[in-house]
C-alpha cells in the first residue's frame, strides 16, 4: 500500500515536529488539533523551524516553501478521512486517546494505519478499542523530532507484519531509524530514561546537588549531551509525571514512583520550556 496522506492528531511539541518531518519526506500532512491557536501554533513552529534549517544552510528555501505547502491545518476531524495513516501525538492520557481513536476508526476507511506516539501506553490497549488491531502501532518519534534519529517502533499483539513493514518504510523515508520494540509500559526508551529523571528530581529534592551540579555530573561525567533536568525541561514536567504513573500502574513497582518534587511542580504549571520555566527559567525572547 503506498502511503500518500498522514493525517496528525495534535498539533503541538510532538505533532508539529513530526508534521514537519512527514512533509519534508514528501507526504502530503493534515494536522488536527482542538482550538485554531494551537493549530496556528504548531503551523507557527513548522515555520519558525524550517526557517532556521534554511538560515544555517542546511535546506534551500524553495524545499522548506514545499514542505510547509504540504502542511494544512484544521480543526475539523472529519478533513481527515481520506488519510491513508495517521499519527496521533496528543497529550499522554489513556482516556482521550481512547475516545480519539473511536472517532477516527468510524471515519477513517479500512485501509487506514492507526499508529500512537504514546510514550508509555500500552498500542495493544490502545488498538482493543478499534475495530483494526491489525492496522494499529506504536510510533513513537522523540523531540526534538526533526533532530532526533530514532523512531522506536512498537508492535502490539495484533500488528500485522504488513503494518510494521508500512511504518518502518515511512519512517526511514522521514529518515528516521527503526528501533523495534515490544509492548510493556514505558516500552524500552521511557523505562530506562524515565528513573534516571526521577532520581535526578530526587537529588535536587533531598539537597544532593544544586541543578547545575546535577545536570553537570551526567554530562561531563556520563557523556549525556543534556542533563536529566534540562531533559525533563524538555519533555514537559506533566509528561514526565504521567510516564511514571503509566509504568507505576503497569508494573506495580514503586520504583517508577513520581517523586513528590516532580508532582509539585506540575501543580504549579511548572511544565519546562513550554511555560517558561520548570527546573530552570526560559525568558521570553
Ligand atoms: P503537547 O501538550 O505539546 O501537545 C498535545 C496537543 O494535543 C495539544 O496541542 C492539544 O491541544 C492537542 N489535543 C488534545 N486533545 C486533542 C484532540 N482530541 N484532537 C486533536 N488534538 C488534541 O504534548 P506533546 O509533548 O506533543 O505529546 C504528545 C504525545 O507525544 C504524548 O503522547 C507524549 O507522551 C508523546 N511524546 C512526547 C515527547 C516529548 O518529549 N514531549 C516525546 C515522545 C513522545
Amino acid at each position: 500500500m503506498e502511503i500518500k496522506t498522514i493525517g496528525i492528531i495534535g498539533a503541538g511539541t510532538m505533532g508539529n515536529g513530526i508534521a514537519q518531518v512527514a512533509a519534508l519526506a514528501g507526504y502530503n500532512v493534515l494536522m488536527r488539533d482542538i482550538e485554531q491557536k494551537f493549530v496556528d501554533k504548531g503551523m507557527e513552529a513548522v515555520r519558525k523551524s524550517l526557517g532556521k534549517a534554511v538560515e544555517k544552510g542546511k535546506m534551500a528555501q524553495p524545499d522548506a516553501d514545499a514542505a510547509l505547502g504540504r502542511i494544512k491545518g484544521t480543526m475539523v476531524l472529519s478533513d481527515l478521512k481520506d488519510c491513508d495513516f495517521i499519527i496521533e501525538a496528543v497529550i499522554e492520557n489513556a482516556e482521550l486517546k481512547r475516545k480519539v481513536y473511536a472517532e477516527l476508526d468510524k471515519l477513517c476507511p479500512a485501509h487506514t494505519i492507526f499508529a500512537s506516539n504514546t510514550s508509555s501506553i500500552s498500542i495493544t490497549e490502545l488498538a482493543a478499542g478499534t475495530s483494526r488491531v491489525d492496522r494499529f502501532i506504536g510510533m513513537h518519534f522523540m523531540n526534538p523530532v526533526p533532530l532526533m534519529k530514532l523512531v522506536e517502533m512498537i508492535r502490539g499483539l495484533g500488528t500485522s507484519d504488513e503494518t510494521a513493514k508500512i511504518t518502518k518504510g515511512m519512517a526511514e523515508k522521514m529518515g528516521k531509524t527503526v528501533a523495534e520494540v515490544t509492548d510493556y509500559p514505558g516500552f524500552v526508551s521511557n523505562r530506562v530514561l524515565m528513573p534516571m529523571i526521577n532520581e535526578a528530581i530526587y537529588c535536587l529534592m533531598e539537597g544532593v546537588g544544586s541543578r547545575e551540579s546535577i545536570d553537570t555530573v551526567m554530562k561531563l561525567g556520563m557523556n549525556h549531551p543534556m542533563g536529566p533536568l534540562e531533559l525533563a525541561d524538555l519533555v514537559g514536567l506533566d509528561v514526565v509525571q504521567y510516564i511514571l504513573e503509566v509504568m507505576y500502574a503497569g508494573f506495580g513497582d514503586p520504583k517508577y514512583r513520581p517523586c513528590p518534587l516532580l508532582k509539585k511542580m506540575v501543580k504549579a504549571g511548572r511544565l519546562g520550556r513550554k511555560t517558561g520555566i520548570g527546573f530552570y527559567e526560559y525568558p521570553k525572547k
